[in-house]
């Protein structure tokens, strides 16, 4: 299979860079095709603006999602997102290595997404009515195709439990794994999480390392987290809220989880 590594840390003698190497060697070794965006190797430009179109829509005025979509639809990006838009059409799965930073990912891999996820690509794909708003969240471009996190955080596991003062580490996550991931069409697998980053010696490391193999081993058989599709009769169209007799009277992130539960009650 086609597996793309997209990697967001500024030193490749970290935690992170053999991390990378590790997953890289590992996907080989069983026989996938890896291809590897290291976004600070790759001096990879993390801010949208007027130069990552070649022709503009207008002079006058950058509207970023206009100018996205005239440059996506007509071959006028710039040639590092055309190349980026390739690796995620060319990839079965596509993993994400980052460390977390203040809570999120680090600005590069944001202005990798901002830039790649381009309008007719990314969004802005399907009919958009008041029946079918877009295909989006389990539907769009990257349909078929499987995403994963790979994360490390200096924070505890207990510090991104169910109690922790994080919050749950799902529900940090949410934002990517649902809003940028799912969003799309992933089917997005659990992250990968490797807390308490601080404390790695050799034979932390080796732990990892045999778990991080476990899992790229069954990145194509796992479970994907079973987030709710968008155009598949869990949600009233057009205000997008999930219907009133799911579920009724919870809210929180869990509900746009679909689950054992929820499905006696339709
Ligand atoms: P490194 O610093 O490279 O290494 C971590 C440890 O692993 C070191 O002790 C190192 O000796 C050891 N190590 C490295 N490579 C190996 C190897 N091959 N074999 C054995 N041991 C090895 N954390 C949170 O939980 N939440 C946050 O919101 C958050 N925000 C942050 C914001 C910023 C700006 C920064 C700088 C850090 C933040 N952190 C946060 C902490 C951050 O998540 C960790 O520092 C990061 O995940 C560590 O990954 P690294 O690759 O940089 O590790």
């Amino acid at each position: 299979m086609n597996i793309l590594l997209i990697h967001a840390h500024p030193e490749s003698r970290s935690l992170n860079g053999a991390l990378k190497d590790f997953a890289v060697q590992r996907l080989q070794s069983a026989g996938h095709h890896v291809q590897l965006s290291d976004l600070y190797g790759m001096q990879w430009k993390a801010i949208v603006d007027a130069a990552d179109t070649t022709q503009r829509l207008s002079t006058t005025r950058f509207d970023v999602a206009m100018e996205s979509r005239h440059a996506f639809e007509n071959g006028f990006q710039s040639e590092d997102i055309t190349r980026e838009q390739e690796k995620l059409l060319w990839a079965d799965a596509v993993i994400f290595q980052f460390p977390l930073w203040w809570y999120s990912m680090p600005a590069i891999l944001k202005g990798w997404i901002d830039r790649v996820y381009a309008f007719g690509f990314a969004y802005g794909v399907g009919e958009h009515s008041v029946t079918h708003w877009g295909d989006r969240f389990g539907e769009g471009t990257l349909a078929g195709k499987r995403a994963m996190l790979m994360v490390t955080a200096g924070g505890w596991e207990s510090h991104y439990g169910p109690r922790g003062i994080n919050g749950p580490i799902n529900d940090m996550l949410y934002p990517i794994q649902h809003g940028i991931l799912f969003y799309p069409g992933f089917d997005v697998l659990p992250p990968f999480v490797v807390y308490r980053t601080g404390s790695t010696d050799e034979s932390r490391f080796a732990r990892i390392c045999d778990e991080l193999g476990q899992r790229l081993d069954t990145l194509f058989s796992a479970d994907p987290i079973a987030f709710r599709p968008q155009n598949k009769g869990d949600y009233d169209i057009p205000a997008l809220t999930l219907r009133s007799d799911i579920l009724p009277g919870q809210t929180g992130l869990s509900i746009h989880l679909s689950g054992r539960n929820d499905r006696n009650l339709k």
